[in-house]
């Protein structure tokens, strides 16, 4: 067996015996010139031969991109036996001496060339013999069959010895260039992850740094040699700290197996703390984790001006909302007849107008509050048990004297036979969900009916409040719950209103885990909708209410 290795897989060293073979043919030749009873008319013939051999040898081995070129050595290998054969001749009996050249030249076609090329060389020097026994019939006549024979034996046992061989080449070759691709492939690669502006990590199943790219070490301003980054542990680089506490960037991927997790995190390196945006997706192989690729951005700078721009908000809207509070309760108290406070009709009407615009402002606040709170991801909730029944039923019951005033029916519907279960929600937000959707129907609602329905899904429950109104069009269906957006023009709409009511309902909802929807009609009415989870799901939240916080 020919084994991967040994000589005669060995492409390029054969070519170079092929070569050195090439070189003792000329040498021989001179050598024979010289010593055998040759004319000199004759001597002149072989080493012209000789010197247009040698300048062929020398240029087709100076250029590899010649000599690796099969369809070359087939024909140059043809030329230098037509030569062979010509000199053969020139030089009489003794030149026979050369047959062992060109044998050996064709032997080592075998171990070099495909079957098909191999097939043209043999061919080649068989017809260059023809022609030269045939152009001469002296020195080839005689010897012409025994050549032939020769040269056809000796390529069939060549070419089945070389067969293993070709094969061991062929696979080597295949494997050596399936080699080179892969390695430009990983250049490619790896030049594309550097030019990436964010920070790159991958890390083991045992959070073992195995890749990182030139734009981690910048954001973390890491100058470390790749000996001291490769085989150390993520945390040692990117010590994050996440909302409750430090925190292996890996932990949750790794915990959940989940298919990529983002997260905001905290990062102190010496005396800098940085903010970093990060995107963790675990590497899974047939469904077991063999480590994670963590994607991270610099965000401190966006991060502390939202902080600041919410700060801002937030404190001036808690600071107007104190005096406003103030306000409204003294116009209450003036208002009240406990009160005993003396005014005529028309004061009185005028204090209840602004009592009515104080509660307007409070309510408005109230909401700004909320949707900074949202965007800050800092909403709190604060769970309870709730009987949804009673509750929601008391809600509607506070709603029936507006609906009486603009002379509308006030309903409440419970769609299930069944009962309906406790949950565990936050009272407040859910509370603030319902009457937002119920001051919208009564707002929105000139004659008929506002009903609020309480059903039973799968897994949660239903809170609908329907009405007779205006309806909304097909096209602002989608777009009534996004901040600010109301349906009519504010230079001439009826109603008043921030548009922020829907958003916050969504807000809410999602918060408490649920969802929210709306069926509408022109002309016909509204039905609006949300649900909330009959178990609570958020964890952290499920947490504290057991712990009491
Ligand atoms: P606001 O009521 O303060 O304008 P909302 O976010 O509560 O803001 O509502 C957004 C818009 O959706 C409203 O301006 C109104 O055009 C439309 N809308 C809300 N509820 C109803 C309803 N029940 N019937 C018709 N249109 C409604």
């Amino acid at each position: 067996m020919v084994r991967e290795g040994s000589f005669f897989t060995d492409g390029k060293r054969i070519q170079a015996l092929s070569g050195l073979t090439a070189a003792a043919g000329i040498l021989a030749t001179i050598l024979l010139s010289v010593f055998s009873p040759v004319s000199d008319d004759q001597k002149i013939k072989i080493w012209i031969v000789v010197g247009i051999v040698t300048v062929f040898i020398a240029i087709f081995n100076s250029f590899p991109k010649i000599y690796l070129d099969k369809r070359l050595t087939v024909v140059s290998d043809v030329v230098y036996i037509f030569m062979i054969a010509l000199v053969m001749i020139f030089l009489g009996k003794s030149g026979s001496v050369l047959v062992i050249l060109y044998m050996i030249l064709v032997a080592l076609d075998a171990f070099i060339l495909p079957l098909s090329y191999f097939a043209l060389v043999v061919l080649g020097s068989m017809l260059s013999i023809a022609c030269i026994s045939a152009i001469n019939t002296n020195i080839f006549s005689s010897d012409f069959a025994f050549h032939m024979y020769g040269l056809a034996i000796l390529a069939i046992v060549a070419r089945v010895v070389a067969k293993d061989a070709l094969l061991v080449k062929e696979e080597k070759e295949t494997s050596e260039s399936e080699i080179i691709e892969l390695e430009s492939n990983k250049r490619e690669i790896r030049n594309l992850l550097e030019s990436l502006s964010d920070g790159m990590f991958v890390v083991n199943a045992e959070n073992m740094i195995n890749f990182y790219n030139k734009a981690a070490l910048s954001i973390l301003k890491i100058v470390a040699s790749e000996d001291k980054i490769l085989g150390r542990n993520i945390n040692d680089f990117l010590p994050t700290i996440g909302p409750d506490g430090p925190e292996i960037i890996t932990n949750e991927v790794f915990g959940s197996l989940s298919s990529s997790v983002r997260n905001n995190f905290k990062v102190v390196r010496g005396d800098r703390t940085i903010k970093i945006h990060t995107n963790v997706t675990p590497v899974l192989e047939e469904g077991k984790l063999k480590g994670a690729i963590i994607f991270f951005r610099d965000i401190t700078n966006e991060k502390n001006l939202d902080e600041q721009r919410a700060e801002f908000n937030a404190i001036a809207s808690h600071e107007i909302r104190t005096p406003l509070t103030v306000i409204e309760g003294y116009l209450f108290f003036l208002l009240d007849p406990a009160s005993k406070a003396k005014y005529d009709s028309l004061t009185k009407e005028y204090i209840k107008k602004a009592h009515e615009a104080s509660q307007d402002l409070i309510h408005l606040i109230t909401d700004i509050l909320t949707v900074i709170r949202a965007e800050e991801n800092s909403l709190s909730v604060n769970l309870k048990k709730v009987s949804l029944k009673e509750f929601t039923r008391d809600i509607v019951l506070s709603f029936k004297n507006k609906a009486k005033e603009k002379g509308l029916i006030i309903n409440f519907k419970v769609l299930t036979k069944k009962e309906i279960p406790e949950v565990i929600t936050d009272p407040v937000k859910l509370k603030e969900m319902i009457s937002n959707y119920i001051e919208n129907a009564i707002k929105f609602t000139e004659k008929g009916l506002v009903t609020v329905e309480l059903g039973l899904l799968a897994s949660e429950v239903l809170i609908s409040v329907i009405d007779t109104g205006t309806g909304i069009e097909h096209g602002e269906q989608s777009k009534i719950f996004d901040k600010f957006y109301r349906t009519e023009d504010w230079k001439t709409r009826k109603t008043g209103g921030t548009g922020l009511g829907l958003f916050i309902v969504k807000t809410l909802a999602e918060r408490l885990g649920g969802r929210v929807g709306v069926q509408s009609e022109i002309g016909k009415g509204s039905k609006f909708f949300f649900t909330i989870p009959v178990e609570y799901k958020n964890k952290k939240d499920l947490k504290e209410f057991k712990e009491g916080k």
